[in-house]
């Protein structure tokens, strides 16, 4: 029997990793050792005392029963505290705070809550693939906004065409931006809540990497700009500020209409993050905040051996003030894909070819800081034997 898959699925685009997955499959049969640079995904722990508190959480039996959709009230009430001690915005935990299965699936699902097929929801391109799959199987369509080295990785709103941009009904951004590891300041965020207000659009703004930077750099959020809580949202996830990618924990806030609206799609969908999980979760935002530090001091100083190391070898790479990611321009005469050919089958080093997230990643490849010190320094050894120094 052939069962075909539904027209929103053959919609998506296709799995422009699977190459590079089958690639490093085959390098490493033949015994080499592959150092990986792809994925997004801390290697570190979870800190010891968040992960007691879940010890804990978990023999309570109360916590055993079906979580409240939006979230538990004692995670929500956290969550307006830390908004008001990290960025000075003040929340209603009530309406203006929803628990998420991890950040991915609010992203996910909030196009559901807005989009009718057929409507426009503005997409940065290179981005976090999900804002385009969440459009699509909403039955939406994404009008990509270029990020480019020349404006710094922000869009340029006033290349939106007006009937483009009177169509749109919502926009994603994503700072400290993955893949670019670019960061934006008030001046773009205020352009984009005129923008939001002058043609009615819903701003879905991705913090994700919010924690997760270097050189005493804080990353501010969206909704520390005046009137941004009238026009939007901001995700959030304990992935990456507390290495638990894998006990899905986010949240999202801001405009308590676009909270509902997520709301009411998550209540049909699912049952809520485990209160367990969500009582670890009140740990880790209210506990000692020095393993988020010791998290920066890590990356920060992969970064800085690597930024080094791709120096060496001639290359030019973008230094992130936030995220783990380093963002590099590829040799001349030579393509994302490519590039990153050479690096996995010459020097066993995996990367993400740049055009993965999107056309306008062309030219450049990603590379995360995901493994320990000494494993980027054998990188950047096998780069130097493969292109010398320069
Ligand atoms: C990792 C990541 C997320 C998803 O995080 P979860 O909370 O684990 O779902 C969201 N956005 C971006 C840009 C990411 O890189």
């Amino acid at each position: 029997m052939v069962f075909e898959r539904a027209n929103r699925l053959k919609e998506l685009p296709p799995y422009l990793f699977q190459e590079l997955d089958r690639l490093k499959a085959e390098v490493q049969a033949k015994g080499v050792d592959v150092i990986d640079l792809g994925v997004g995904d801390p290697d570190l722990p979870t800190p010891p005392h968040i992960v007691e508190a879940l010890r804990e959480a978990v023999k309570d039996p109360s916590t055993h029963r079906y979580p409240s959709y939006s979230g538990m009230n004692d995670f929500r009430d956290c969550v307006a505290r830390w908004y008001e001690r990290r960025f000075g915005v003040k929340l209603e935990p009530s309406r203006e705070v929803i628990t998420l299965i991890g950040s991915k699936e609010g992203i996910a699902h909030i196009p559901l809550a807005f989009i009718n097929p057929g409507d426009i929801v503005l997409v940065p391109s290179p981005a976090y693939p999900v804002y385009h799959a969440g459009t699509v199987l909403a039955g939406g369509k994404s009008y990509f906004m270029p990020l480019t080295a020349d404006r710094n990785f922000l869009p340029d709103l006033d290349a939106i065409p007006p009937s483009v941009a009177q169509q749109a009904k919502m926009m994603f951004i994503n700072y400290p931006n993955n893949p670019t590891g670019a960061t934006a300041e008030a001046e773009f965020f205020e352009k984009v809540v005129a923008f939001a207000k002058k043609y009615e659009i819903i701003v879905c703004h991705d913090a994700a990497y919010s924690e997760m930077s270097f050189d005493g750099y804080r990353p501010m959020s969206f909704l520390e700009v005046k009137g941004a809580k009238d026009v939007g949202i901001e995700f959030h996830s304990l992935s990456k500020t507390y290495n638990m990618t894998g006990w899905r924990l986010g949240f999202a806030v801001g405009n308590a209409e676009v909270i509902g609206g997520l709301g009411q799609v998550k209540s049909n969908i699912d049952s809520g993050a485990f209160n367990a999980v969500q009582k670890a979760g009140i740990v880790a935002l209210e506990g000692d905040q020095s393993c988020v530090r010791e998290m920066q001091r890590i990356y920060q100083e992969r970064r800085d051996v690597l930024i080094e190391g791709l120096r060496s070898v001639g290359l030019s790479p973008f230094v992130p003030k936030a995220t783990f990611y380093v963002w590099c321009p590829v040799p001349e005469g030579t393509t994302s894909t490519g590039f990153a050919m050479t690096l996995l089958k010459e020097a066993g080093i995996v990367t993400t070819p740049g055009n993965g997230f999107g056309e306008p990643g062309e030219g450049y490849i990603r590379m995360a800081l995901t493994v320990p010190k000494e494993r980027i320094k054998e990188a950047v050894e096998r780069m130097k034997k493969l292109f010398g120094n320069r």
